[in-house]
């Protein structure tokens, strides 16, 4: 099996980007259904520590369907799709306030980001939600984000908020995702079944064995078992995410894995910008073209983002979000990435300085055509 119970476990300060997803029942007292602020106070505390020490921190927060359920006063139970939308529009107010207040009182900004299966699963979209959860990271702000559950329907969303976190993980980019749970991480059997069962401290590989300890479905808020847990690690670590389930029933849970509490570690071997760049070089069929002058050919190749000011050509009829060949002025192609325009506007601004993107196209656009880690340059 690919638990390695001997294999090193890493260290919480190698990380410089870390989404942590809080579960309903961690967040939300199930018989008041209330927040539980004396614990929420302490994971702020964490959060705030892990910011000072210079990581990116988002979160993603379940919560907004149990604490609305319980304002508008819906009997305990499954839900119909109406009833927990209603619930999660009154309760998403409550849950933004809840974060906002948590980490404000520790001079933390939250920005709250609702996604949609689509703005996960749609290159333009994607595009459009990443570029928004990195700037408020530039900003130094906390992204706290959650599944816009008051439009989403049983078809197009995610429903738990653990694929979902593993999901937005590898799209800003995390190196560590931390879904903090009502276990202490995977157990060889499910330990309510099995006194025996024994807490698995490192996943190298998802095998059919792993994804058998997994048992079934959760407790009565959360959504997500273990089961989905393992979905997230096979998506996180296939992005280049590693990923640790801990106890989050605990306070200060997140200082606690540092201080080496136990936990299930599921590592991988790429990053996420290389699990990107080969996903764009391998299974992209590219819509168009752009040839670039050798100003912007040495400015890519030091690593920077091509800027329209470098593009000499453009062909084809992609739309923004679509991949595109780099060719260079022989037109030789010299890689590819997914583009930030349409076409049409990539027509218009190609040639020019990012300043004028304004004035020719009639709204602001992003500065680069194409972003130097969406881009994929051959002999990478
Ligand atoms: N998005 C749901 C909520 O905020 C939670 C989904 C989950 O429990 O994973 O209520």
């Amino acid at each position: 099996m690919s638990a390695a119970p001997g294999a090193a476990t890493p260290r919480l300060s190698r990380f410089r980007r870390i989404m942590i997803k809080v579960g309903s029942s961690l967040l939300v007292d199930p018989a008041h259904g209330a927040v539980k602020r004396d614990w929420l106070a302490t994971l702020a505390d964490d959060v705030a520590a892990l910011h000072r020490d210079g990581a990116d921190v988002l979160i993603v927060s379940s919560g907004a369907i149990a604490l609305g359920r319980s304002v508008l006063g819906l009997a305990p139970g499954p839900l119909k799709l109406e009833d927990s939308q209603a619930a999660a529009a009154v309760g998403q107010i409550a849950l933004a306030r809840t974060w906002s207040e948590a980490l404000g009182g520790r001079r933390l900004s939250a920005g709250q980001i609702l996604i949609t299966f689509a703005d996960t699963e749609e290159r333009r979209r994607y595009l459009n939600a990443r570029a928004t959860i990195e700037r408020l990271i530039d900003l130094r702000a906390v992204p706290v984000i959650n599944e816009n559950d008051s439009v989403a329907t049983a078809e197009i969303r995610y429903g738990d908020n653990d694929r979902l976190a593993a999901r937005v993980a590898t799209m800003a980019s995390a190196d560590l995702l931390i879904l903090l749970s009502d276990v202490a991480g995977l157990y060889t059997a499910p330990p309510a079944d099995d006194p025996y069962a024994e807490l698995i401290p490192v996943v190298a590989k998802i095998t059919p064995e792993i994804e058998a300890m997994a048992g079934g479905a959760g407790s009565g808020l959360s959504r997500g078992g273990m089961r989905t847990k393992i979905e997230a690690a096979k998506i996180a670590t296939t992005g280049g995410t590693h990923m640790a389930i801990a106890d989050g029933r605990v306070p200060h849970p997140v200082s606690r894995i540092r201080d080496g509490a136990p936990c299930t570690w599921f590592l991988t071997g790429s990053n996420p910008i290389t699990a990107r760049k080969k996903w764009i070089a391998g299974s992209l069929e590219a819509r168009g073209a752009l040839t670039i002058d050798a100003g912007a050919l040495s400015a890519i190749q030091s690593g920077k983002s091509l800027l329209p000011a470098g593009v000499k050509k453009v062909e084809g009829n992609f739309a923004r979000g679509d991949c595109v060949l780099i060719r260079d002025e022989r037109g030789i192609e010299i890689g590819r990435g997914l583009v930030n325009y349409d076409a049409e506007d990539a027509v218009k601004i190609a040639g020019r300085n990012s300043r004028d993107i304004e004035a020719v196209l009639g709204t602001p656009g992003r500065a680069a055509i194409l972003h130097r880690d969406d881009m994929v340059l051959k002999g990478d």
